[in-house]
């Protein structure tokens, strides 16, 4: 997989080149471009914000610092590539999203700063190449480098051979439409707390019954509206009974 990604901060994106997606790049599974939007301005201030039409407070991403840039970071590579422009005002970006996007050849982030980019930049866009614009949660932040960050990580820790264990990916949480139980490794007994009898049992049937039902009553409790996503056939008789 190739992923791009245009930001005002290169120096951000610093921590994919660190642990498992430093890993990834080491291995081949993906390669990363970090590119600067202010290569692709034309004035000696490098500006690349302007302020709304319409008035209003803060600035605007140029529609046409951007534009040129994703042309050009777009014909890096011969396959059209899926735009993903991070934005509070975004779709929900969710566990389904990473497992989608990491069916993909190519994707490149666009990391917004100021009140964001644009509009123009998406709708232009979209007439060549599939185009999303997510948000990872109901907050705003400074910018969309973190947000990046985060989607890279979750889609990239999905891909083949990248985690050590892929039973690991498949018990996460959501994987199953729950969350995750709680864990627990040595010592057995710790300031008093012990580790529940039953993962020391050895037997893994009753292990697996456990791990469920403390899924689903940490998720009961935390997120009931995940429960209600759940088809009748996701849900056996022992989790109707928890
Ligand atoms: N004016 C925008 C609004 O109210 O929707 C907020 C812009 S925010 C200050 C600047 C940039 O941070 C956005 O363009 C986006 O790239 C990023 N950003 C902030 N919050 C985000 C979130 N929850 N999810 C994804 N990106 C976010």
């Amino acid at each position: 997989m190739r992923i791009d990604v245009l930001t005002i901060f290169p120096d951000y994106l610093a921590p994919v080149r660190e642990a498992l997606l430093g890993k990834a790049i080491e291995r081949g599974r993906i390669s990363v471009g970090v590119h600067d939007l202010r290569d692709w301005t034309h004035d000696v201030h490098r500006s690349v914000d302007a302020s709304p039409y319409g008035g209003g407070p803060g600035m605007v991403m140029r529609p046409d610092v951007w534009g040129e840039a994703l042309d050009s970071v777009s014909a890096v590579e011969a396959a059209t590539p899926r735009l993903v422009v991070p934005t509070p005002a975004g779709v929900p970006f969710d566990q389904r999203t990473a497992r989608r996007w990491a069916e993909e050849t190519r994707l490149v982030f666009a990391c917004g700063r100021y009140e964001g980019i644009d509009q123009r930049v998406i709708d232009d866009a979209a007439r060549r190449m599939p185009v999303e614009e997510v948000s990872i949660g109901d907050y705003v932040l400074v910018g969309g480098e973190v947000a990046a960050l985060t989607m890279i990580e979750a889609v990239v820790r999905l891909l083949p051979g990248v985690l050590g264990n892929p039973a690991s990916a498949e018990q996460d949480s959501f994987s199953d439409g729950l969350l995750e139980g709680p864990s627990y490794t040595r010592p057995e007994t710790w300031r008093g707390l012990s580790v529940p009898e039953v993962l020391r049992s050895g037997d893994h049937a009753a292990v697996r019954r456990w791990r469920r039902e403390q899924g689903l009553r940490r998720t009961w409790r935390r997120r009931p509206e995940l429960l209600e996503r759940l088809s009748p056939e996701e849900l056996d008789e022992h989790d109707r009974a928890v």
